[in-house]
């Protein structure tokens, strides 16, 4: 059995790497290039109970600017620790310990810890409480753990707290899902790398307002969003090249570029318009098998980006501004995103926004 949902992983926000497998969450700070070696060594670590000693004296010989925390999740929690990363826990008393990471050290948790924060800063960082890392490896500043619920905290299941649940439409939940077919599909670990190299965009061209450089605006817009520059002296309405419309930001820290058409999903690859190169896959992990293989689409119209349900077993839901309630989706009905717009696909809630 894997350990993935046993161990809800939150990430902090600031610089590094925070990675997750089946069996352990490494938080890694670096200066220059990130250190792919260790990262592709922590990645392939698979089913060992506690840190090998030959890992050990890799993270020994790690260069200097290099500081690596790795959380070995089985039944008797592990922390390997190397150059000065450090770690804070949350006792049953709620008090929180901070230990500095020394040359090298296995710390063995005591029994009541509820939660372990792996970080560099002085303090822990700030917990993305929406974010909650199932596998791959993405930017953070830290790593929240969960290891035992031994009461109700408040930054545990933030989406359901907050979620108004789909609407009850009469039909059997469990049908749906089967209907949508929950065969076991291959988990890819999440993005960071991976969609940071996607492909260019095909070039849409748009009419809007032109800046002194030849960048194209949406009519309403006073300054460039390319370079910046004032529009109102250089009123000229012309086709040009569009620029990004924003960003759609994922719970676990990744983002894509809202400069293409998407189709989101369990397995999207498979949808006519990725496969004939109209969108790109925009593929996200789910355990609650809430979300369908195809569940919902953005795609750009103009100036515009439309969030599309395609039809998902369980729904598209959009909160506007990320306030208020949430509005689920009727089926191909198109609804334009604005800046703060947060869209949940089952337990997943991207952000829009806005350029
Ligand atoms: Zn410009």
């Amino acid at each position: 059995m894997n350990t993935t949902s046993s161990f809800p992983t939150r990430i902090c926000i600031g610089d590094g790497l925070v990675l997750r497998n089946d069996h352990l969450v490494a938080y890694i700070s670096y200066s220059g290039e990130p250190p792919a070696e260790l990262l592709e060594r922590l990645e392939s670590i698979n089913g060992e109970p506690a840190p090998s000693s030959s890992l050990l004296r890799y993270l020994q010989a790690l260069p200097s600017t290099t500081s690596v925390a790795v959380a070995f999740l089985q039944l008797e929690v592990d922390v390997v620790m190397v150059g000065g990363v450090r770690l804070s826990y949350r006792d049953e008393d709620r008090v929180v310990r901070q230990e500095d990471g020394g040359p090298a050290q296995l710390v063995a948790l005591p029994e009541s810890v509820l939660s372990l924060v792996l970080h560099s800063a002085e303090a822990p960082p700030e917990v993305n409480t929406t974010s909650n890392l199932l596998l791959g490896t993405v930017p953070g500043g830290g790593a929240e753990v969960t290891l035992r619920t031994g009461e109700p905290r408040t930054s545990s299941g933030p989406v359901e707290a907050e979620r108004t649940p789909p609407v009850d439409d009469g039909r059997d939940r469990l049908n749906l899902l089967t209907l949508d077919d929950p065969e076991e599909i291959e988990v890819q670990p999440l993005p960071y790398r991976e969609h940071a190299t996607s492909g260019r965009p095909k070039e849409a061209i748009v009419e809007g307002l032109a800046c002194n450089q030849g960048h194209i605006n949406r009519l309403s817009a006073s300054y460039c969003s390319s370079c910046g520059r004032r529009l109102q002296d250089t009123l000229s309405v012309r086709k040009g090249v569009r620029p990004p419309l924003g960003t759609l930001i994922l719970d676990d820290g990744s983002t894509f570029s809202v400069d293409r058409d998407y189709v989101a999903g369990r397995a999207p690859q498979q949808d006519d318009r990725v496969t004939n190169g109209a969108a790109e896959a925009l593929a996200i992990e789910d355990p609650d098998r809430e979300i369908s293989r195809i569940h919902a689409e953005i795609r750009l119209d103009k100036w515009d980006a439309l969030l599309i349900d395609r039809h998902s077993a369980n729904g598209t839901y959009l909160r506007r501004g990320g306030t208020g309630g949430w509005l689920r989706l009727n089926p191909l009905e198109w609804h334009r995103l604005s800046d703060g717009d947060e869209v949940a696909l089952g337990q997943r809630v991207l952000v829009f926004q806005e350029r």
